[in-house]
């Protein structure tokens, strides 16, 4: 499959991976839009937030404690959480992420 983020997942391709486990990686995005932004991305390639599943109900939830996890451990206290679902929402890499922003103030949406 031609997703970057398997071949990140994968190793066929480099990144900084600042987490891993058995069901999702956090790496440090390559283009940052904040002063920090991570990427928190399950390993199972799901395209969009539309295509997730009641099977992927346990991820997810799992997900969000792991950047509980992550970002506490980093001193991380104050951080915007965005998925981005399709092309118009701004969404370019088709393989669900979280981008976790931090350290810097934000707009209010
Ligand atoms: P989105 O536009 O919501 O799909 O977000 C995709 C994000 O992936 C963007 O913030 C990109 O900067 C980031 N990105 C693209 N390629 C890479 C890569 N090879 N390593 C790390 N981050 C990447
Ligand atoms: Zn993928």
């Amino acid at each position: 499959m031609d997703c970057i983020f398997c071949k990140i997942i994968n190793k066929e391709l480099n990144s900084e991976i600042l987490y891993e486990d058995n069901k999702m990686i956090i790496i440090k995005d390559i283009y940052p839009k904040a002063n920090i932004h991570y990427l928190a991305i399950p390993k199972k390639h799901i395209s969009t937030h539309m295509d997730i599943d009641y099977n992927d109900q346990e991820l997810m939830g799992y997900i969000h404690l792991v950047i509980n996890k992550f970002t506490k451990e980093k001193g991380i206290n104050s951080y915007k959480l965005v998925m981005n679902c399709g092309y118009e929402a701004g969404q370019r890499v088709f393989h669900i992420h979280f981008h976790i922003l931090s350290g810097q103030k934000f707009g209010e949406v």
